[in-house]
């Protein structure tokens, strides 16, 4: 059965591949969801941990909890780490992932318009781990 499917593979589990995985919840497709990291986390509330207003447990879920209900869904914590887009296979460490339908929803990163040498005084805020840091000024 499961190979009649269609395997939709989703990099990133942020608001982009969390929201695309959950509109296949009833779709013929075999949904494998893959991040580096093991929880979604709420980005608009990073400055909140940063300045200690939340802890990090109270922005950030297991991914595989906010699928749990759902049965077409695969949860893997990996790093991909290439697209084999002739083949249609993603790369993680040593394995590779066929799909049918590939959604990369990988986010992005800030910039400093040119300006490298802010990044000491206006360091960038994306991750738990960048929230909670500590301000590490030069
Ligand atoms: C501090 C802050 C405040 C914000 N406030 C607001 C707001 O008030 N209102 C609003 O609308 N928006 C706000 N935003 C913007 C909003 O949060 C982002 O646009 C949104 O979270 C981006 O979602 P995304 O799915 O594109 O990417 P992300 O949420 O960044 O998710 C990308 C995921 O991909 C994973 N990933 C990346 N590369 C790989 C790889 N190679 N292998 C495996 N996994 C990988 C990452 O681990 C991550 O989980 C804010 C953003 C920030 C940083």
């Amino acid at each position: 059965m499961l190979d009649t499917l269609a395997k939709v593979v989703i990099i990133g589990a942020g608001f982009g591949g969390m929201e695309a995985a959950k509109s296949l919840k009833r779709a013929p497709a075999a949904v494998t969801v893959i991040d580096r990291q093991n929880h979604h986390c709420f980005q608009p509330l990073l400055y909140q941990v940063a300045t200690a207003a939340l802890s990090p447990a109270d922005i950030a879920w297991p991914i595989r909890h906010i699928l749990r209900k759902q049965n077409n869904a695969t949860v893997l914590m990996a790093e991909v780490c290439g697209i084999d887009a002739s083949k249609r296979l993603v790369q993680v460490d040593s394995v590779t992932i066929p799909y049918d339908y590939l959604v990369l929803a990988t986010g992005a990163t800030h910039s400093y318009f040119g300006h490298d040498e802010w990044a000491n005084v206006a360091p960038g805020l994306k991750r738990i781990e960048n929230a909670t840091q500590g301000n590490r000024v030069k």
